[in-house]
């Protein structure tokens, strides 16, 4: 079964698993535990995690000693792992064969769309974006993530953490150039640990320094705000705790002929190029409705 869970890595290449977003709240284990002794003896370490497993980290160690960095991400919400694995047997069952492999932000359609991307045991790959994949939908929707994500008390732009990374969707507005849809991220520096480490990589990736409000208006609504969640999640995760994902959902928020034929058209119209011209049409609509 795939899980997603907390994990060490002390090599480049073990490191290659823990790339990507997994929507899904990992599972700590022992990890706390673990992070300890390595500090105690010496070890430098890097925690990535969510604002709130972040702030659990540095409770459970009761300071903030010099050889830890901590990273977290601006979090929308994290479903529970039993809703995952609904989705794990929903899928298998479809495609008769085991998961091998989970991509929840996959650039199919480049970085400007979500879409799942899962590969199969017997070869066969799947492609879902979050209008037509039951799980992405009920994640975008605010139906999947935990109560408590409704009410996050990890929010803001200041953060214990040394650094926060999030997405950058605005790109071209932020810096004047042209956007290649391969994806960016935006990045707080909270501290001198942060900040020296963001030196030590400066020379290998392209940096823009950005007023922190400025990133926080036009990518980071997140960084403050709780997502909403949809009246309906109790209703839904009732329904899931009885019958399969896509069942569940299509009693609460249907995936419709319509979003079926919007996918269609979009890997037609990506895969031609046209989608490009769409998205700044749509942008200079939202930027005229706005004034
Ligand atoms: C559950 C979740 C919700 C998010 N919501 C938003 C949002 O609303 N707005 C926004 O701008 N960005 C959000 N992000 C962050 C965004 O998806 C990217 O992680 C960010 O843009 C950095 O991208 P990257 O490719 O540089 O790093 P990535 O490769 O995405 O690295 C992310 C780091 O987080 C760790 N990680 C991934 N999933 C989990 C998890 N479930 N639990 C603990 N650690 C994890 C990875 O191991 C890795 O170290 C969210 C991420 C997650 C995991």
């Amino acid at each position: 079964m795939m899980n997603v869970i907390c994990k060490r890595a002390a090599t480049i290449d073990q490191l290659q698993e823990m790339r990507g977003s997994k929507f899904v709240q990992s599972t700590l284990g022992n990890t706390f535990e673990k992070i300890k002794k390595e500090l105690q003896d010496g070890v430098y370490v890097m925690f990535t995690g969510s604002p709130c497993q972040i702030a659990g980290l540095l409770h459970y160690l009761k300071k903030k000693p010099e050889n830890l960095l901590c990273v977290d991400f601006v979090c929308r919400g994290v479903p529970s792992p039993g809703l995952w694995r609904n989705y794990v047997n929903f899928m298998e069952e479809k495609f008769n064969s085991k998961m091998v492999g989970a991509r929840f932000k996959h650039k199919t359609y480049g970085y400007h769309t979500t879409t799942m991307k899962i590969d199969f045991d017997n070869g066969k790959t799947y492609y879902g974006s979050g209008r037509v994949d039951p799980y992405m939908k009920s994640f975008v929707s605010e139906l999947a993530s935990r109560p408590s994500c409704a009410y996050c008390a990890f929010k803001g732009l200041e953060r214990p953490s040394d650094i926060t990374i999030f997405d950058c969707y605005e790109y071209a507005k932020l810096t004047g150039k042209e956007d290649d849809d391969k994806g960016y991220s935006s990045i707080f520096v909270h501290s001198e640990k942060g900040k020296k480490v963001m030196e030590g990589i400066a020379s290998e990736v392209e940096c823009f320094s950005i007023d922190a409000e400025e990133l926080v208006l036009y990518n980071g609504i997140m960084v403050r705000n709780s997502a909403k969640a949809n009246k309906k999640r109790d209703e839904f995760y009732s329904l899931a705790a009885e019958m399969p994902i896509n069942k569940a959902l299509n009693q609460v928020a249907p995936i419709t002929i319509k979003d079926y034929a919007i996918e269609k058209a979009k890997k037609f119209l990506y895969s031609t190029g046209t989608i490009k011209y769409i998205r700044k049409l749509k942008k200079k609509h939202t930027i005229a409705v706005t004034k």
